[in-house]
């Protein structure tokens, strides 16, 4: 049937009827709420980019939690900012790590909130990197300076510098991200956090294989109840920039291109995802979530495991800055950005909005 027997506009005419036809609904048990867990006591330190998050010390941290609760939200994600960096991350698997420490505490003090613990060691590494680092081979001071031909002394100058810049160029770029290795403390930080009472284990460091690692070392260790929400598509993308200012993760040399994925590829992300339902996983996500909405798409479209997306700090920092010019409204983008991302397919949302969303939705 077509004009004038159909006419869309029909169930448009009152927000009642609007109501009654709505395909989608957001709920505030979607929302997962992300807390970066920092040490010391009562402090309560905002992102600069990220207005109206905050870097918590543990007290602060239960406060929060306590507060996410109340209002709905069944969940919280913890990243943890270590007073210490090293090369082998010890601080994501030490027994007294901060994350282990607050979610002790936040154990105790909230038991009904679903505790996610992010594993991954870039928070945790000196040089930022997801994985253990290991220099490979650089060429010699000679090969690097290219056969230079070197006549007056000032000529001599300028190639000496010429070399020293090539040299120091060569050794940035002469470096490998172990996999294998790096698995094993991957599955190490797990087993920690579970047993300080993370109920679900979200890897997102992009490592090949790093699921089934985890899943045999926690059953190895009994924990065999504690479920995997795996990063399964993660993209390398500009949109964490704030989330490096807030989980001071910034890698100090190179990038992540090597292990997380191009933003091209929605092939390679369904390869990706079906590897970890393969080793095991059982939750995925797609992560960032508003560039990539048709990964989202077909993610619920091929798998039947909940899906979640994560909403990152850069989506939300752009929400916030162009709000806070006023060039948007803010409650109106922050939902409709959500809606979103329900839509595509996630029934999980991570999110810094999911306090102030869960507000307008109760
Ligand atoms: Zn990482």
């Amino acid at each position: 049937m077509a004009f004038p027997v159909t006419r869309l506009r029909r169930l448009r005419r009152t927000a009642e009827l609007r109501n009654m036809v709505t395909e989608t609904r957001l709920t505030p048990d979607a929302f997962v709420y992300p807390m970066f867990v920092c040490p010391g006591e009562g402090i309560r330190k905002e992102v600069r980019s990220m207005p109206g998050v905050f870097n918590l010390s543990v007290d602060e941290a239960v406060k929060e939690a306590r507060e996410v609760h109340s209002l709905g939200v069944p969940s919280v994600i913890l990243f943890g900012l270590p007073d210490k960096k090293d090369d082998v991350a010890t601080g994501a698997w030490a027994d007294d790590g901060i994350v282990q420490q607050a979610a002790r505490a936040i154990r105790r003090e909230v038991p009904g909130l679903v505790l996610m613990g992010d594993v991954c060691l870039c928070e945790y590494m000196s040089h930022g990197h997801c994985g253990i680092v290991k220099p490979t081979l650089p060429r010699s001071l000679g090969a690097a300076a290219g056969g230079t031909i070197v006549s007056s002394p000032e000529d001599k100058e300028k190639a000496f510098d010429k070399v020293v810049e090539r040299a120091r160029r060569q050794a940035e770029q002469n470096y490998e991200i172990v996999n294998d290795a790096s698995l094993e403390l991957l599955a190490r930080t797990s087993v920690s956090l579970a047993k300080a009472g993370i109920d679900i284990i979200a890897p997102s460091d992009m490592m090949d294989g790093r699921v089934a690692a985890i899943r045999k070392a926690l059953d190895e260790a009994g924990l065999i109840n504690t479920p995997i929400l795996s990063y399964a598509a993660k993209f390398a993308s500009g949109f964490y920039g704030p989330f490096r200012e807030a989980a001071d993760s910034a890698p100090q040399f190179g990038d992540r291109r090597s292990y997380q994925m191009d933003g091209a590829n929605i092939r390679e992300a369904m390869r990706e995802i079906t590897a970890d339902v393969e080793e095991g996983a059982d939750m995925i996500m797609v992560k960032p979530a508003m560039p990539y909405l048709d990964v989202i798409a077909a993610a619920r479209e091929r798998f039947d495991l909940p899906l979640a997306a994560y909403q990152v700090s850069g989506e939300y920092a752009m929400i916030e800055a162009a709000a806070q010019n006023g060039w948007i409204e803010r409650e109106r983008v922050m939902m409709e950005s959500l809606l979103s991302i329900r839509r595509a397919g996630a029934s999980i949302i991570l999110t810094y909005y999911a306090k102030d969303a869960a507000k307008i939705l109760s």
